[in-house]
């Protein structure tokens, strides 16, 4: 399995990143390519993907939440398969309960109809798996405004495990368990740890991928104005694996 970052920036895009998009990528059912499922796609996520990927040859989209720096470029995805020249392309989505009607809110379509089109709808239900190609997801119901998941990914071999925007709960734990790579949204400075919050800082990233055993931790979705060192180190507190800060346009192999 192979995890690309498209967009990694946290609640808008940056400078330079997109919000939350992240491409997954293994061998499998798909003749003469690789499977390609998305992972959120956020603002501003449409633009850099077209430099990893056609859009058209995603399998699926997956999606975390239906905030904005998760699910915003799909209004565009929509634009870009309805009217492509060679006839409109139509792909699975996978999602929180809302989806339909929050793309019919994104894209100013009077039907949920012209959604259905271009867009399959799935919805997730907690905990149970839903298989795309030779790859499993197990959606995690996790604690954040809405209905939120976090998101297992396994082949034969790997397991990718991604936390979306949560904060502390036991689900995470699950999640995380013994994973090859653990994506977590490290999204509030630290000195917002003590608080109620619906993100993780970075010091309680470091915690869920010791407790949970992950062999591989990589910090994303921090805001512009985070400073990245301070998040790094601070995860590196609690947890002593290889650790590092997604970058845009990164591929990490599991
Ligand atoms: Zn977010």
């Amino acid at each position: 399995m192979r995890l690309t970052v498209v967009g990694c920036a946290g609640l808008f895009p940056g400078p330079s990143s997109a919000a939350s998009s992240y491409l997954v990528e293994c061998p499998g059912s798909v003749p003469d390519r690789p499977q390609r499922l998305l992972v959120d796609l956020g603002s501003g996520a449409l633009g850099p993907l077209q430099r990893i990927v056609s859009p058209a040859e995603l399998d699926a989209v997956l999606l975390s939440n239906l905030d904005p720096d998760h699910c915003a470029d799909l209004s565009t995805l929509y634009v870009m398969l309805r009217y492509a020249p060679s006839g409109p392309v139509r792909i699975p989505i996978w999602g929180p309960a809302g989806t339909l009607s929050r793309l019919v809110d994104l894209t100013g379509l009077e039907s949920p109809e012209e959604i259905r089109s271009v867009f399959e709808i799935f919805e997730w239900a907690a905990e149970s798996p839903v298989t795309v190609g030779t790859l499993t997801i197990t959606p995690y119901r996790v604690n954040h405004q809405g209905d939120s998941f976090g998101l297992r990914i396994t082949d034969d071999s790997s397991v990718l495990a991604y936390t979306g925007d949560t904060s502390i709960c036991p689900a995470l734990l699950a999640l995380a368990d013994r994973a090859d790579l653990l994506l977590a949204a490290a999204t509030l400075p630290e000195r917002r740890a003590g608080l109620r919050g619906s993100h993780l800082t970075g010091g309680l990233a470091g915690t869920v991928a010791a407790n949970a055993s992950a062999r591989r931790l990589i910090l994303t979705h921090l805001p512009v104005w985070t400073d990245s060192q301070h998040v790094l180190a601070a995860a590196a507190g609690s947890y002593r694996g290889p650790l590092e800060i997604a970058q845009p346009g990164r591929t990490y192999e599991l």
